[in-house]
């Protein structure tokens, strides 16, 4: 058979026509890049780009012809960011009223928000916050409930499916947690029992907590997320271990609320993979979740964000002071810490993402040095959620899920803030230069 230059022709249009534009080859010339492993800086580099992943990086990577070339000679170039612990799909609606600061308020708000918010709304939300932490250079999540009716579900599915720009997001689905979820009992109308499972799972007993878990799963759970110690009672150690073994039987690991010392001694004793916040954690019981691998999600709130929640001031300043001293021990004791935020409110003059960002103060007033820090955000995170073999460091074969910064984060954390570029499985999200 002969081929003549007509057949070329069509040959070659029908490649164009038809190749997947993910098989374009990007080229990146990194001027700075960090080696998040080793908390170092290479220069010069290439990274080349092809369907999303990384397909060579170094200094004498060649750029082929025809490849986009993008400039970042100026910048420093690092992996994209993670947040362990969002709630993407609930904002707390006009913010919480400033002149109501009891306790006893910010719940009452918490409760009629939830209830007003339904699940098709909390989607929209759930879009609009994806895309700005996005933006702000968080590629990958963990999001960890409040989401209604399965809304982080659609969501996901919805940025997997391309219809909106987000991170990849590892979600939990419905919180599974003893009766009366995260709301306090004397709030919840009995003669209105809906409304608390809106949006918790009750777990009371070990079928329950299977039914619970399962549910989940069947739903489009990545995670499974369990309070364990918002009410009066608690899960044991026995009731935590039971959901460990249920979740871990289908692949998933379990997050663990866990706002005091007993209900974070029975989440590390379960073995579940994080303690989420973890502010009541004494050196031996962080000694404890060193031993058993258990990582820290602090949420570890500075001051300025405990405010914006409307805590007065001297409070938010005390809580933030013992929430900075928790993570210094916790980073001395040598805990896997992996970033973790828990934004769910407005802040004023931030987006959801650079408002994420300024959880960083505490860790810098807690004196964990930035290449610690970008671990917590990046590699050390990647291992918690399970996607280090694809996402969190820059190498062969990750995801093409990167940030640049004009200046050194390593030398100033702060440069976080300062993104100017974000590309996400090699799609390009964000470029401000
Ligand atoms: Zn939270």
């Amino acid at each position: 058979m002969t081929t003549n230059r007509t057949d070329v022709l069509a040959a070659t249009l029908l490649l164009t026509l038809f190749s997947p534009a993910t098989a374009q080859l990007t080229a990146i010339r990194a001027g700075r890049l960090i080696d998040i492993h080793e908390g170092t800086v290479t220069t010069d580099q290439v990274i080349l780009v092809e369907g999303g992943k990384i397909a060579a990086i170094g200094p004498d990577v060649e750029i082929p012809d025809g490849a986009d070339v993008i400039d970042l000679s100026d910048a420093v170039v690092l992996p994209g960011l993670f947040d362990c612990h969002t709630h993407l799909c609930y904002t707390v609606k006009g913010g919480f009223n400033h002149t109501n600061q009891g306790e006893m308020g910010f719940r009452e708000q918490f409760l009629v928000n939830t209830l007003t918010q339904p699940a098709a709304y909390r989607a929209l939300v759930g879009a609009s916050n994806a895309r700005e932490v996005l933006k702000a250079g968080f590629t990958t999540v963990r999001d960890v409930g409040n989401a209604c009716d399965y809304a982080d579900t659609a969501l996901r599915m919805a940025v997997e499916d391309g219809l909106v720009p987000g991170p990849t997001i590892i979600n939990a689905g419905m919180i599974i947690s003893p009766s009366g979820g995260q709301f306090p009992g004397e709030l919840l109308n009995p003669e209105l029992p809906g409304i608390g499972p809106h949006e918790y799972l009750y777990a009371d007993t070990r079928d329950d907590l299977r039914k619970a878990v399962r549910q989940n799963i069947l739903r489009g759970a990545r995670v499974i997320k369990l309070v364990v110690d918002d009410q009066p009672y608690i899960d044991s150690v026995g009731e935590t271990a039971f959901v460990v073994a249920e979740a871990g039987a289908a692949g998933l690991k379990v997050a663990a609320h866990c706002v005091t010392e007993a209900g974070a001694r029975h989440a590390i004793e379960g073995g579940v993979a994080s303690v989420e916040h973890g502010f009541e954690m004494p050196d031996e019981l962080l000694d404890l979740a060193r031993e058993r691998d258990v990582a820290l999600v602090g949420t570890d709130f500075p001051a300025d964000l405990w405010d914006a929640q409307g805590m007065p001031r001297p409070m938010a300043e005390t809580r933030s002071e013992k929430i900075v001293d928790r993570l210094r021990r916790a980073h001395e004791a040598g805990v896997t810490i992996a970033f973790g935020t828990d934004v769910f409110f407005p802040v004023a003059g931030q987006t959801r993402g650079s408002a994420a960002l300024l959880f960083t103060d505490s860790f810098r007033e807690a004196g964990i040095p930035p290449a610690a820090i970008l671990r917590a955000m990046t590699v050390d995170a990647a291992r918690l959620l399970g996607v280090e073999g694809e996402r969190g460091a820059l190498g062969r074969g990750m995801a093409a899920d990167l940030i640049a910064t004009p200046g050194n984060p390593l030398e100033d954390i702060d440069a976080l803030r300062e993104a100017v570029f974000v590309m996400k499985d090699g799609e390009v999200v964000r470029d401000d230069r």
